[in-house]
Order: C-alpha cells, then structure tokens, then sequence
C-alpha cells in the first residue's frame, strides 16, 4: 500500500478525485470508493476497496511526470494533464503554438 499511503498525506488529491468524479470518468466500485475517499479519506477504506482504488483510480488517473519532458505535474495540473493525454502545461502550450 505504498503508493496510497503517499495520497494519504497529500489532501489535494480530493481537488482531483472531485474533477474525475464530477466529468464522468468513474463508474461502479471505482465511483463509489472515490467517492468514501473524498468524504472520510484513504483510511476509511477496507484493505479490499484500497485495492481497487489504487488500481483502477490512481494507476489510471495520476501522472506523475509529463510524458514530452518528464517534469513533474502538480496536484493543480493533473487533471488538465488527465485530459492532455499525459502532458504538463507547459508542454501543451508550446504544442498549440507550434501547432
Ligand atoms: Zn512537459
């Protein structure tokens, strides 16, 4: 539980989860254990649903690095990374300039 454990202390990932939850992008056990995460926290969670969190959300939906220039991606900027296939800001406008 490594990689939950490191969440646990960053409260910015709800800012996130919020976003994935509000634009659709979960459904069934994932929804509604990203939703228990939101309300009452990683710990809530039985050893069972972490599981599931930590494979179909968090494998799925946090970018650690961007992909073009492998700077890291705050908190702040990961959804739009989410929605940019995996890229920082910076990168996607330099990508619409260009383009
Ligand atoms: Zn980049």
């Amino acid at each position: 539980m490594g990689q939950v454990k490191r969440y646990l202390e960053e409260n910015e990932i709800n800012e996130l989860l919020e976003l994935l939850v509000d634009n659709g992008h979960l459904e069934g056990s994932a929804l509604g254990i990203t939703k228990q995460v939101i309300d009452r926290g990683v710990n809530s969670l039985s050893s069972k649903q972490k599981y599931v969190f930590e494979n179909k959300v968090l494998k799925n939906y946090v970018i650690e690095s961007c992909s073009i220039c492998g700077g890291g991606i705050s908190w702040s900027e990961m959804y739009q990374a989410i929605e940019n296939e995996g890229i920082c800001g910076y990168c996607e406008h330099k990508l619409s300039k260009d383009g």
